[in-house]
């Protein structure tokens, strides 16, 4: 077997500690060799107070993985592909479609990988319910993903800023997997974005898309559901009912249960960031992005209550 990559982490938030670091430990093709992070160290790894000084002080790094906010996450993937790492970037890829344009074309340009992920696309039903739906005639869609911005993003003020996406940022989930199940390929038509008055990003959105076929596609974001969380998508078609459940963890075909399994989506995630780099290959679909972008431009705003953490 080949020695590990070694793989330098930058930002260590919540979804770096929850599961970028357990899942690398998992992931026998690359090695955590160090940290980069202003505010904060990871215990037993090297830590650096910022990406330069990381890879200055550690020449074996071949791969940095992103886990830092979006804004901003440009001139960091930048950096690493100057400097001839390869590189994965956490969902969203970017802050802007133009941005993530720019680092594919340097990527290729120096021949490294560019790994836009989506982790949501990783969960475990998600190829079974493509497959279902593979030559499907689609009816109608429905997206219910609501979850409580308290509990999930605690104290962070980006989320809320421009190009934080608000609530679009779990909604992005939702639609990297909607992108990847369905045959055909959606658009946006029109959006309802709700944005508490003290904040620039929607708390709520209700969005309306459609197959190229004409099926309707509809979402509702939420971010103030508290007790129970919902992740669900609902593909009525041509034969028995596909739910997704849990963020794409559960699969139901016709009510019936057909798959619920453990999270591993970061875990996958790694496996093929290692894989692509391995074949020389990048993997940048931007198109939930898009949708996204889209509903900003579509979007009708309305001013709701103020947001207060
Ligand atoms: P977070 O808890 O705020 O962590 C991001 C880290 O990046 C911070 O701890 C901070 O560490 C560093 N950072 C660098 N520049 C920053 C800036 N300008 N503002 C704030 N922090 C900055 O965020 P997160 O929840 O881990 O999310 C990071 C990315 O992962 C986002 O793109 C998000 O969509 C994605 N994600 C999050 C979740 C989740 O459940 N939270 C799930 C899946 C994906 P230092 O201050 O030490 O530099």
């Amino acid at each position: 077997m080949t020695d590990p990559l070694a793989l330098g982490l930058v930002g260590l938030g919540v979804i770096a500690r929850n599961q970028h670091v357990p899942s690398l430990a998992a992931t026998p093709s690359l090695r955590l060799a160090a940290v980069a992070s202003r505010n904060a160290a990871l215990e037993g790894t090297p830590s650096h107070r910022d990406l330069d000084a990381m890879l200055a002080a550690h020449p074996e790094i071949r791969a940095v993985s992103l886990c830092t906010p979006p804004q901003g996450r440009f001139e960091q993937a930048w950096t690493a592909l100057q400097a001839g790492r390869h590189v994965m970037l956490e969902k969203p890829p970017g802050a802007s479609l133009g941005e993530v344009r720019s680092l594919a074309a340097l990527a290729a340009a120096k021949g490294l990988t560019l790994f836009a992920s989506w982790h949501s696309r990783a969960a475990a039903a998600v190829e079974a319910a493509r497959d279902l739906l593979s030559g499907a005639e689609i009816r109608r869609v429905e997206i219910t993903w609501k979850e409580d911005v308290r509990h999930w993003h605690p104290g962070q003020e980006w989320i809320w800023s421009p190009g934080g996406l608000g609530v679009f940022d779990p909604g992005i989930n939702a639609l990297s997997v909607l992108t990847r199940i369905l045959p055909q390929p959606v658009h946006m038509r029109a959006a309802l974005l709700e944005v508490p008055a003290n904040k620039q990003a929607p708390i709520a959105a209700r969005v309306s898309m459609a197959t190229a076929s004409g099926a309707p596609v509809e979402a509702e974001f939420d971010w103030r559901q508290t007790g129970p969380q919902t992740w669900d998508i609902r593909v009525e078609r041509d034969g028995p009912e596909i739910l997704l459940r849990e963020g794409g963890a559960r699969l139901f075909v016709g009510g019936v249960e057909k798959i619920a399994a453990a999270d591993e989506e970061y875990r996958r995630l790694y496996a093929r960031f290692a894989e692509l780099i391995a074949a020389g290959e990048s993997d940048v679909d931007l198109t939930p992005l898009e949708l996204v972008a889209d509903a900003f431009l579509l979007g009708e705003r309305r001013l709701v209550e103020e947001f207060q953490a």
